[in-house]
């Protein structure tokens, strides 16, 4: 009982009462923590800039009787980057909108802030392209969560080359030409689709966004994720639809 020590990311915020907020935050050993934000949208308050959206900071937290109210925070990074560009704001209400909902309360998430904060760092920093950086977001968040497909060769004869691979959503991995008659509906990918996928499923964290792709291995890639998105979390993720009326 009493006052927790904690460091998050503010993931959702929704305002109440007067003054107040209720802001979600993913943190780092606790999963998702809803908290109490009391006057957090005054001007002088000292809670103004650790309670907004995509803010990471250092909490105090008091464990209420219902939910925790925030004691005090210190602002680590504020991503100010981001909130400032439309493009890059999507991009991130896009990543958000996953984290909220694939992590629950009390669920370990150290794995997934470190890779959120990763991402929104080249997003906020960098000129690394935004669509890039939401394919490694999506897949790698999948393959930490468990959904990891099977992409180091043909998941049926075991060829390691990755050439000529085709991604069976049904199978969850990879089919070379010869194992393809397992799914006709398999979808073919080039070969630098096929390494990025192994790249972003298996990289150690420091080597996950260096690499490119052009254009077309992109298209592959948005493709083939946003089905995959939506056979495993059951949703049609649109959000970034808006960004292809404004290109
Ligand atoms: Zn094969």
């Amino acid at each position: 009982m009493g006052y927790i020590k904690t460091s998050g990311i503010v993931i959702k915020e929704v305002n109440t009462g007067e003054a107040d907020k209720i802001i979600t935050v993913l943190t780092r050993g606790m999963g998702k923590v809803t908290c109490y934000a009391k006057s957090a949208r005054r001007p002088k308050s000292n809670l103004i800039a650790g309670a907004q959206l995509l803010c990471y900071s250092d909490y105090v937290l008091f464990k209420g009787r219902e939910m925790y109210s925030i004691n005090s925070c210190d602002v680590i990074e504020s991503f100010y980057e981001i909130r400032n560009d439309i493009v890059r704001l999507t991009y991130a209400a896009h990543l958000v909108d996953l984290i909220n909902d694939v992590m629950q309360e009390n669920q370990p998430s150290f794995k997934v802030l470190q890779l959120f904060l990763n991402t929104l760092h080249m997003l906020a920093k960098t000129d690394k392209s935004p669509e890039l950086l939401t394919r490694i977001f999506e897949l790698r968040l999948l393959s930490i969560l468990g959904y990891a497909p099977y992409v180091r060769g043909c998941m049926n004869c075991g060829k390691e080359e990755l050439q000529g691979m085709s991604f069976s959503y049904k199978k969850c991995g990879f089919l070379c030409e010869h194992c393809i008659i397992q799914d006709e509906f398999a979808y073919e990918l080039s070969t630098a689709a096929a390494m990025a996928m192994n790249h972003i499923v298996h990289a150690r964290l420091q080597d996950l966004f260096s690499f490119n792709v052009s254009e077309n291995v992109l298209g592959e890639l948005e493709k083939l994720l946003r089905r995959y998105l939506r056979d495993r979390l059951e949703k049609d993720y649109t959000k970034l639809d808006f960004l292809k009326m404004i290109k």
